[in-house]
């Protein structure tokens, strides 16, 4: 086994993603860029630098995630912190690009394969992930498992009639408050073990995701999950928060 503290990133090739991999990489970890197709994963540990590496992941693939955690356990012997941050905003097929794509995903009109699809990944592929590397995780001295969630998920502020942006909340929100309370349910189960579950929200970013039309930079988007993915011993489990602080569920 390493001594290096070993990170793994999941959607790390872009955007958020890879720059958590980045930040984690200069906090000492050597970090493993989850990327669903390889290449692009290898372009950004290559970015990076030698402490990152490449690892093929596809969060809605079973047989991507086993091969995943064995060539982790195989390679690197140990896995210290998991960031499940792949994530998609609609399915790729009705209008694909946001903010059209936030009309199309109102559950009044999105075709379910569409809703199902991103659940696939937003939600049940952090499950399948977290299950998976969990034998690792507990393995390790002070595990955090990070989870990327949105304030647009956020049920209490959405539920406000005075909040503009509940005019957009459809599939993409959902599966986020779905996620947060995936969070929550890790959490709970693993209150014992000292291993600390927590949902960070990066704030409006410029990413593919939304066009580019965020207004925050990569480098702001990651700052919550790197800080929550550092937390010590004292630290908290189960909570939400942005860079501002606690947010509602
Ligand atoms: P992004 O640039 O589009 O990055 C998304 C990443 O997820 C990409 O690496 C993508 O890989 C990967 N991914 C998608 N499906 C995957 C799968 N099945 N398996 C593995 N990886 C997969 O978007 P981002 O803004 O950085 O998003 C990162 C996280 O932040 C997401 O969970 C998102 O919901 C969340 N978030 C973003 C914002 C924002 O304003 N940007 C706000 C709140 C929350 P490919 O390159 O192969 O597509």
């Amino acid at each position: 086994m390493q001594d290096t503290p070993v990170a793994l990133v999941t959607g790390a090739n872009k955007g958020i993603g890879r720059q958590i991999a980045k930040d984690l990489a200069a906090h000492g970890f050597t970090v493993l860029v989850g990327s669903r197709t390889l290449e692009h994963g290898e372009a950004a540990a290559t970015s990076i630098g030698a402490a990152a590496h490449a690892l093929q992941l596809d969060v809605t693939d079973q047989a991507s995630i086993a091969a995943a955690a064995e060539r982790i356990r195989h390679e690197f012997g140990r896995l210290d912190v998991l960031v499940n941050n792949a994530g998609i905003s609609h399915a790729g097929r009705m209008n694909a690009q946001f903010p059209a794509s936030a009309q199309s995903g109102l559950l009044t009109v999105a075709p379910l394969d569409d809703v199902r699809a991103v659940f696939e990944t937003n939600v049940f592929g952090v499950i399948a992930v977290t299950q998976a590397m969990l034998p690792l995780l507990r393995e390790a001295p002070a595990a955090r498992i990070v989870n990327v969630g949105s304030t647009g998920g956020s049920l209490t502020w959405n539920a406000d009639p005075a909040n503009p942006h509940r005019a957009m909340f459809g599939t993409y929100s959902a599966s986020k408050t779905a996620l947060h309370a995936v969070t929550l349910a890790f959490a709970f189960a693993l209150e014992s073990t000292g291993i600390k579950v927590n949902i960070a929200c990066p704030g409006f970013t410029a990413t593919a995701l939304n066009n580019f039309r965020g207004t925050r930079t990569v480098e702001q988007g990651a700052r919550e999950a790197v800080r929550l993915a550092l937390l010590g011993s004292d630290g908290p489990t189960g909570t939400f928060s942005d860079e501002d602080g606690p947010v509602p569920w």
